[in-house]
């Protein structure tokens, strides 16, 4: 049975290790922390503005691919980024994850922005922004990280794209989740509708707010375990019911995570959580292992393959020190996309700029293989997948999860292929 381990417990790690497993390899998850997913909106982009909003993520992947040949999408391919998102939403369940991944849904922000993203929760698509909605907007007043005045005026004044508007009107409720608690987290919101009780209370406050044909904003705090409280929700109000992504850290993030890691773990990935690896044993052109960090001394890994899902500067896979250098900090990879001098590797007085920094990473063959200076894979048995990877602007596409399931569907199978 081929041994793997899969370095990095993201969105792009948790999934390699599924398909392993799915496919029989035996494989080791070691990962110093959680991953970005919790932080996300619990949402999967693939891409959401090539500049302008995407209605269709593969197409423009495709387009990429096409046309910028530094791009990760130039070597993963739209059919991998299909076979991802499908992998994730059928690993997930469609009570976490709904959609067609040849199309984005367009909903409103934690600022009442219009925001393209492709596969959704299912408490959220009842938010889609389209021509002739209605919304009503419900704040809570101990909720301080969900501006609903703001999202409502935001969204009132859109105009989407073809032309079409929405009206949008807010309230905000006193509503505390517990007792005399005048400042409440959405983590502390989620847990309390998980509870039957509560939900009722305040679905007879908001149902005696809205008018017919209303549809109902809500902070993304609608139930943390319990899959089905917004819809719930949505029958004792009496009104379809949709749920806004907070800022970070996400309440939609940490189901989809949660939800993601059990799967692996009942997949039988053995899972050492805590570990940091801090060193590489290698022969020319061969990983042995790697070790982590541990009490007592370093504890060594050996494996026929390793995957490198250690994220990029978010998750401290890739670092830039004060002298403007950047490197990948485990195995010490030859990186792309550094331009000639490190001062110009943040540009322009604005974010709206792309930004050299962030296409800086490793850049891999078709198999996700890292490459050298001279094109050839480093190792034959390491593979990248994920934020480490160069070439993408991925925050301002909206292409980091697209990215990230592509390159673990590309990297897991052709270990499987090569132990075959
Ligand atoms: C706050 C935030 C918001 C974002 N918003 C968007 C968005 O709206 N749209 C979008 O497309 N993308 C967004 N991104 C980017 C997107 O989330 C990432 O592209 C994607 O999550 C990358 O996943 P990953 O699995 O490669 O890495 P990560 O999720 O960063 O996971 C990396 C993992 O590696 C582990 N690790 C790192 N170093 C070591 C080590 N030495 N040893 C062991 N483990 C290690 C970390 O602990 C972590 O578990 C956002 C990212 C963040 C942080």
């Amino acid at each position: 049975m081929t041994r793997v381990v899969v370095i990095g417990a993201g969105i792009a790690g948790l999934t390699t290790c599924l398909r392993l497993a799915a496919a029989g390899a035996q494989v080791t998850l070691l990962t110093k922390g959680i991953g970005g997913l919790q932080l996300s909106q619990g949402t999967v982009d693939i891409f959401g503005y090539a500049p302008h909003r995407v209605g269709c993520p593969l197409e423009a992947v495709g387009d990429v691919a096409r046309d910028k040949p530094d791009h990760p999408y130039a070597v993963i391919g739209a059919e991998a980024v299909r076979t991802g998102a499908e992998f994730l939403r059928d690993a997930v369940g469609p009570d976490l994850l709904t959609g067609d991944v040849g199309s984005n849904h367009q909903l409103p922000t934690a600022v009442g922005a219009v925001r393209p993203t492709c596969l959704a929760q299912p408490s959220m698509i009842a938010g889609e922004c389209r021509d002739g909605a209605r919304f009503t907007i419900v704040g809570l007043r101990q909720l301080k990280d969900f501006p609903a005045a703001l999202i409502a005026g935001n969204l009132a004044r859109t105009v989407l794209d073809g032309g079409g508007r929405m009206s949008a009107r807010h309230v905000v409720v006193d509503f505390p989740a517990r007792d005399g608690e005048a400042d409440s987290s959405g983590l502390v919101y989620a847990r309390a509708f998980d509870d039957e009780g509560f939900r009722g209370r305040f679905a007879e406050l908001v149902a005696s707010l809205v008018t017919d044909g209303e549809v109902v904003g809500l902070p993304a705090v609608l139930g943390l375990n319990d899959r089905s409280a917004w819809r719930d929700l949505a029958d004792r109000i009496g009104h379809p019911v949709f749920e806004i992504p907070l800022p970070p850290p996400s309440v939609p993030g940490m189901r989809l995570n949660e939800t993601l890691t059990a799967a692996v773990k009942a997949a039988r990935v053995r899972v050492v959580l805590g570990s940091r690896v801090t060193g590489v044993d290698a022969e020319p052109g061969r990983v042995r292992a790697v070790s982590i960090a541990a009490a007592g001394g370093p504890r060594k890994f050996a494996a026929d393959a390793f995957v490198l899902a250690a994220g990029g500067f978010e998750s401290g896979g890739l670092v830039l020190d004060s002298y403007g250098r950047v490197s990948e900090t485990i195995f010490g990879l030859p990186l792309a996309g550094l331009p000639e001098a490190p001062d110009e590797l943040v540009v322009g007085e604005f974010w709206g700029a792309e930004q050299p920094l962030f296409a800086v990473g490793v850049r891999v063959d078709e198999r996700m293989r890292p490459l050298g200076a001279d094109a050839t894979p480093v190792y034959a048995n390491l593979h990248a997948a994920g934020g480490v990877l160069a070439g993408a602007q991925r925050w301002s596409e909206k292409s980091g999860e697209g990215i990230a399931l592509g390159s673990a569907v590309r990297a897991a199978d052709a270990i499987v292929e090569e132990s075959e």
